[in-house]
């Protein structure tokens, strides 16, 4: 019988695929891609399952589950294929004495899963580094090599292959640097733990492990044993606003190529949802962390349409008091926010 997304995602909610596979060689993975889109089957792939949300009813098609393992260090050129898990990457290269994924150490999912949305942590993206990567075009049914030029990067989050299904990654390249010297560190709170200025280097040994500690501290590393982490990190973006409103005057602010990006963990913490929140919601089942107001969790035995319903409410009440309308992060599958109500009477602290 096929997993359920329960089983197979992070936010361990969701029903059963119809069909399921695991590729484990990439010309497998073409070839189940290349036989789905003949016959016309709808199809899902899928890596580690950490920013995927799928309903209730599961998936009515086949799920691919990329488990390619192959990696490749040649001097400083790095290649793995999309199955690997990108933590075991980033500790693998940290290891060889490479220096420039250190700060990404921890991100849960898969090597393919990190451009979709141009994965980023303590002010590092994949992009830094990341040289090239090797898609299949479903439209064109084409196997080619991409510059990064390519990838639409940039903006928060975003590439050319977020929000379509177009183009299944096969495999990624980075070029990094051998070096003891990280890339410089630009997030205070880590700088002031590894006891260099913001913009200084340090060992990447060193900076992997103060990460890993902060992810820990902050609930940020997926733990099965932990039901606060149990979500997809992030669950909404952080919104790249033309003007920022009155209403939200004293906000953090970063520069974005799209506009000014304000930290939705803060907006949703200003709109009285405080980390922790949603134990009086509905049957408590989905609640956001207690670490971090930006991360709903599944306290044990949610469904989609609980966390469905709970985002719902927690994107209403920041937009009732802020007027920004917040949009997940996270791809939703089979699955709408806000369309399911809690069982008893909604408290809003
Ligand atoms: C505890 C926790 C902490 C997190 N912290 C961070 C963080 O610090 N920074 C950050 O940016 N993200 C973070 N995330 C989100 C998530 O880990 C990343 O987005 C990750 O890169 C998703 O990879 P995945 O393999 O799990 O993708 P999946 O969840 O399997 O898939 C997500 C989407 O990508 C598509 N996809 C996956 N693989 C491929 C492929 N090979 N080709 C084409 N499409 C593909 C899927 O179809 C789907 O649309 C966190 C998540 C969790 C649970």
């Amino acid at each position: 019988m096929a997993p359920t997304f329960a089983e197979l995602t992070t936010m361990r909610v969701g029903g059963a695929s119809r069909d399921f596979a695991m590729a484990t060689e990439t010309a497998q993975l073409v070839e189940l891609v290349r036989r789905a889109d003949t016959d016309a089957v709808p199809l899902l792939v899928m890596g580690g399952g950490s920013n995927l949300v799928v309903g209730d009813a599961g998936w009515d098609g086949l799920t691919v589950k990329i488990a390619t393992s192959g990696i490749d260090i040649s001097g400083t050129t790095v290649s793995a294929d999309a199955g690997v898990n990108w933590d075991e990457l980033v500790a693998l290269t940290v290891a060889d004495g490479l220096s420039g994924l250190e700060a990404l150490s921890g991100i849960p999912g898969s090597v393919g899963g990190t451009p979709v949305q141009n994965v980023g942590a303590f002010g590092a993206h994949t992009s830094d580094v990341l040289t090239s990567v090797t898609l299949l075009d479903r439209d064109s049914g084409e196997i080619s090599q991409w510059g990064s030029e390519r990838c639409g990067f940039g903006s928060h989050r975003q590439s050319t292959f977020k929000n379509t299904d177009r183009f299944v990654l096969l495999r990624v390249t980075y070029e990094l640097r051998r070096s003891r010297q990280s890339a410089p560190m630009t997030f205070a709170e880590v700088a002031r733990r590894l006891d260099i200025e913001v913009g200084g280097t340090a060992d990447p040994v060193d900076v992997r492990e103060v990460v890993l500690s902060q992810r820990r501290r902050r609930g940020s590393i997926y733990d099965p044993a932990d039901s606060d982490t149990w979500g997809v990190g992030s669950f909404f973006l952080n919104p790249v606003l033309q003007e920022v409103p009155p209403q939200a005057d004293g906000s953090p602010r970063f520069p974005d190529p799209k506009g000014t990006k304000v930290p939705a963990g803060w907006l949703i913490e200003r709109a009285g949802f405080a980390p922790g929140y949603g134990a009086e919601w509905g049957r408590g089942s989905v609640r956001l962390s207690t670490k971090h107001a930006l991360v709903i969790t599944n306290r044990g035995d949610a469904t989609t349409s609980e966390v469905m319903g709970f985002a719902g409410h927690i994107r209403d009440g920041v937009e009732e008091r802020f007027g920004i309308r917040l949009t997940p992060e996270c791809r939703l599958v089979n699955c709408a926010l806000g369309v399911s109500a809690p069982e008893s009477p909604v408290i809003h602290s």
